[in-house]
Formats: C-alpha cells, sequence, structure tokens
C-alpha cells in the first residue's frame, strides 16, 4: 500500500496549489499510515515540496510531457502508480487535473472521487467528502475498487508545513511516439497577467458596467490589488470583454481568497462558478439582488461612485502600508 501525488509544475516551478495538494497528500499518507511518493514532471528542484511533507518524489524528465497532453500525463502517471504499487492517487482538480484523472482512474481501473475538499472519513472504507451540484451540496463518496484516485477541488485543503527532507529518484516511464493521437503544436501564455485559475484576487463585473468604456476603474482596482479581472457571461457574450475572462457554470470555475463582484447579479449560474472562492464581496444598487444572499460582505450603491472612492482608499492604504 502507498500513496503517489501528481504534482504539477509550471516552468519547473510549483504554485501554491501544488503545495497545498502535497499538504493533502502527506494527509491522507499519513491516516492510511503508508508511504508518500510523488511524481514530477520536468522539475528539478523538489525542496519546497519538502517544506509540505513530500520526502520522496518520482522525478520526470522527458520532452513529451513538456506541453500538456492527458494521455500522456496520465500514462505517466500510471506507471509510477504501478511501479510503487500505489493503492492512492492524488491529483489537482486543476484544469489539467480534471482532463488527466478520469483517464488515470480508467487504467488503473480506479474508481474516482473528484472534488475532494477533505481528508478521508475513513482509509476502510475509503470515503471521502466532496462537493456535487456545482458546489451547491455535498457528499461522503465511498469507493471500493482495489485503487482509488481522488481529484482535491483548489484552496480546501490549505498549506500545512511538515518540514522534510526530500530525495529524488529519476523515473523514465515508456512513451510513445503515438502515445496520443493529439499534439500540441504551439503555446501562446498570456504575459504579465494572473489568470483568473490561479488568481488569489479576483475583481469581476458584469452587465451593471453597462459597457466595456467603464472597465478602466475595473482595471485599475485590479492594479492596485494584484488582481486579475473577470466577468459574468453577457459581458463576455456582448463581446466588452474576453472569453478567458467568463466565470460561472459554462465558463470558468475560480477558487480565490478574494471575489469582488462588481454589477453581477448573482444568478445561480454565475454562483456555480464562484463558490468555492473564499471571501465574496458584493457591490450592487439593488438591494435585493440574489448575490447579496451569498456574500460575506456587501455594499448597496451605484457603482460608478462606489468603485472610485474604493479604489482611491485602496490607493492610499496601500501606499501607506508599502
Ligand atoms: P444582469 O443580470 O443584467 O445583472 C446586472 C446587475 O447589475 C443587476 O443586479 C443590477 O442591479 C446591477 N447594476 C445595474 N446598474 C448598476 C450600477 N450602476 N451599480 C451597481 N450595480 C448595478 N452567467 C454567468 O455569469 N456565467 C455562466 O457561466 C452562465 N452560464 C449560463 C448557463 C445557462 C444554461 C444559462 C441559461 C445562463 C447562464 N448564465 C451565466 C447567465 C445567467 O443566467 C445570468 O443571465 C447572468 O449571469 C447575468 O449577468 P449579470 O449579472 O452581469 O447581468
Amino acid at each position: 500500500m502507498s500513496v503517489l501525488v501528481y504534482i504539477e509544475s509550471e516552468e519547473g516551478k510549483f504554485k501554491k496549489g501544488a503545495l497545498e495538494l502535497a499538504s493533502y497528500a502527506k494527509g491522507i499518507a499519513d491516516a492510511a499510515n503508508t508511504e508518500l511518493n510523488a511524481i514530477t514532471f520536468n522539475a528539478e528542484d523538489f525542496s519546497e515540496l519538502g517544506k509540505y511533507g513530500i520526502s520522496s518524489v518520482m522525478a520526470v524528465s522527458n520532452e513529451k510531457l513538456k506541453n500538456f497532453n492527458a494521455v500522456t500525463y496520465a500514462n505517466a502517471i500510471s506507471q509510477a502508480a504501478k511501479n510503487k504499487n500505489s493503492d492512492i492517487v492524488v491529483v489537482s482538480q486543476s484544469a489539467n487535473g480534471k482532463y488527466v484523472a478520469p483517464l488515470l482512474a480508467a487504467q488503473l481501473e480506479a474508481g474516482y472521487i473528484p472534488n475532494a475538499i477533505a481528508l478521508p472519513e475513513s482509509i476502510n472504507p475509503f470515503q471521502v467528502k466532496r462537493t456535487v451540484f456545482s458546489n451547491k451540496a455535498f457528499s461522503v463518496t465511498e469507493v471500493t475498487t482495489a485503487t482509488k484516485v481522488v481529484g482535491l477541488s483548489k484552496n480546501a485543503y490549505g498549506l500545512k508545513e511538515a518540514n522534510t527532507k526530500v530525495t529524488s529518484e529519476t523515473f523514465e516511464p515508456a512513451l510513445s511516439e503515438n502515445e496520443s493521437d493529439i499534439s500540441v503544436v504551439s503555446v501562446d501564455k498570456a504575459k504579465d497577467k494572473v489568470t483568473i485559475a490561479d488568481a488569489e484576487i479576483i475583481v469581476s463585473g458584469g452587465r451593471g458596467l453597462k459597457g466595456p468604456e467603464n472597465w478602466e476603474m475595473i482595471e485599475e482596482m485590479a492594479d492596485i490589488l494584484g488582481a486579475a479581472t473577470a466577468c459574468s457571461k453577457p459581458v463576455s457574450d456582448m463581446d466588452w470583454r474576453p472569453h478567458s475572462e467568463h466565470v460561472g457554470q459554462t465558463g470558468k470555475p475560480v477558487a480565490s481568497n478574494l471575489y469582488i463582484a462588481i454589477g453581477i447579479s448573482g444568478a445561480i449560474q454565475h454562483l456555480a462558478g464562484v463558490n468555492a472562492a473564499k471571501t465574496k464581496v458584493v457591490i450592487n444598487n439593488d438591494p435585493e439582488a440574489p448575490f447579496f444572499k451569498a456574500a460575506d460582505y456587501g455594499i448597496v450603491g451605484d457603482a460608478f461612485e462606489v468603485v472610485p472612492k474604493l479604489n482611491e482608499k485602496l490607493k492610499e492604504f496601500k501606499e501607506k502600508n508599502a
């Protein structure tokens, strides 16, 4: 018995979500009283992983894993799981993790528990609490297969420091030339901009902002806070903002620590994408706007008056505390 965790990296670096996953996998291995191994692709410095409980890394260095391909990634991880006799495999519910996990579960003939939000309630039987119905409800799910795959929701567990000495071994999965029918031809990454999937803070605007020309104050707030900008569906449908910023059931889910919603009504389809955000601040001139029911803090007021004032105060605060 052992636990294997697939730790994602970007250009060899581990982001907060990856370190959170390391903490979670360490928690599962401790609860199951078993060994923990991590697998990484094309990363070299593992000291950061040690801070969050990883002591053993299977380091894969392979050009075929340079660009994301769910099939190739799942093949490599399943080979590592078989190599280590892992019966619990832990992955993130990141955009890539969501593609990899079901393929991995199929290859390992494993039951899959997506959207896990806590350590297993019980190891034997294997039961884990997860969110269901777009984060509207919880379910404790039991998996009865010999091997289990667990996907941890972003921001659900937190970072738990556990200073550990890390050792690594090279692992060379057998990956053929024609591993997948899909190959990545080129990758263009948004530069100098925080993406909404990774952002700690998001400033989001809705139809209440009346038009794309009014986004300057949203961008100003995002600049002051070091935040990403986002929007509701109609805003991206009308081309006021790019589709990559669309949050919700049919857009991207977010898991930021702070989500500031400005001129967004809070329709159920929008809320489905923001339920995992930790603190929600709503600015809306309609006190009956449904978003207030989901908000931690609310300001009833005209965005065109409130946001510029808020920006001034935030700037002052930042200057004083720089
Ligand atoms: P509105 O509903 O028009 O709300 C604008 C808000 O701004 C109002 O609450 C108003 O009081 C406020 N306002 C107006 N003027 C001001 C002002 N001066 N100051 C402050 N506040 C002001 N929507 C999504 O966002 N994401 C999705 O993924 C999504 N998926 C969908 C999937 C399906 C199948 C369907 C049917 C719908 C989906 N929708 C989605 C659309 C959703 O139902 C709502 O229509 C949409 O979220 C509304 O966007 P909004 O809040 O920006 O606009």
